[in-house]
């Protein structure tokens, strides 16, 4: 039965040992709550895979400490170097080619490895304590919405884990973005995040690469194997719009990116006044939130593609997709 841990150092002691002992636990990071273990240790990746439900062809993302942990899982280059001065610690996941301290079962046996160096403070004072670095997904069953606070973790892994820190209400919300340097001839951005494709393009002085991801509806080979069409998908029916509302009975809940919107009971809001990392923080919140309630259906406001924007728009659409 999972329990909600303070983060003391008493019981960040603690955690560090059922790490360093193969067993799993729920840590904050300033994307979203990640499922964690000993990334050197096989059984410990069994056990995220078991609890997650997650297919074994999804391979996970390496959490580093330092640079030192980078050279240890992963063959860094100049390209890498430069993003991670830049972007690191924080929301930027890098594909790279894999040291063979990595096990197949964590880069689901591909010859790359996903690495992120989380900036979380709390995150970052149990990192210190751990040896090792750090594999963790998303800290939610496959295909449902990631969690952003720890009371999100209780609900969907109860009976799954047994801790989960608790560092608060995550500040970014969204998972981090993905730029695979697999082929550093052609660094191709993954997923979208909170940083930008502009922002990579701008430190790399390079033209990022952004693959069709509607490759994923006609059934052809995923640029990666965890970009689903379906994901980050509640139980009530997800609808998106843009511009006018759609008219709707109050069965359905109507959620907008700016309160202004808002005028009755149904109505939500995903930010006071449409700014894009207030959005980005709170969608998969309301998200769960009106999941809980009795709601026939869940119509979303889409927001502008620009910046985070773009984002916020993937995860939307993985979560209308069926
Ligand atoms: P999550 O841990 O739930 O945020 O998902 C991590 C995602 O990272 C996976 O679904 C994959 O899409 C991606 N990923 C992890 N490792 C690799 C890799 N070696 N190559 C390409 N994509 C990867
Ligand atoms: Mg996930």
């Amino acid at each position: 039965m999972a329990q909600i841990l303070q983060p003391t150092p008493e019981n960040l002691d603690r955690l560090t040992t059922a790490l360093a002992d193969g067993e799993i636990a729920a840590v904050p990071t300033e994307t979203v709550y990640g499922l964690a273990g000993n990334a050197l240790d096989p059984q410990a990746i069994a056990r995220i895979y078991e609890a997650k439900g997650r297919p074994a062809r999804n391979p996970l993302i390496v959490h580093i400490e330092d640079l030192g942990q980078l050279e240890q899982i992963a063959q860094p280059s100049e390209l890498a170097n430069r993003l991670a001065d830049a972007f690191w610690p924080g929301p930027l996941t890098l594909i790279l080619p894999k040291r063979p301290s990595v096990s197949d079962s964590v880069t689901a046996s591909l010859d790359t490895v996903a690495v992120r160096m989380p900036a979380h403070p709390i995150y970052r004072q149990l990192a210190e304590r751990c040896p090792f670095p750090i594999a963790a997904p998303s800290a939610n069953p496959f295909g449902y919405v990631s969690p952003t606070k720890a009371e999100h973790v209780k609900e969907q892994m109860e009976d799954k884990i047994d801790w989960i820190l608790d560092g608060g209400p995550c500040e970014r919300g969204i998972e981090s973005t993905i730029l695979s340097l697999a082929d550093p001839q052609q660094p191709t951005l993954l997923r979208h995040g909170s940083i930008s494709s502009e922002q990579l393009e701008d430190v790399l002085g390079l033209k990022i690469h952004t693959p069709d991801t509607r490759a994923a509806d006609k059934g052809q080979n995923l640029p990666s194997p965890g970009l689903m069409k379906r994901h980050y998908s509640p139980n009530t029916p997800v609808n998106l719009f843009e511009g006018q509302a759609p008219e709707s009975s109050s069965s359905s809940a109507i959620v907008f990116i700016n309160s202004a919107s808002c005028s009755k009971p149904n109505h939500f809001a995903l930010s006071e006044d449409g700014e894009l990392e207030e959005v980005a923080r709170k969608l998969y919140d309301l998200l769960q939130e009106l999941d809980h309630q009795s709601f026939e259906g869940i119509y979303m406001e889409l927001p502008k593609d620009i910046g985070t924007g773009t984002a916020i728009r993937d995860r939307m659409h993985r979560a209308a997709a069926r």
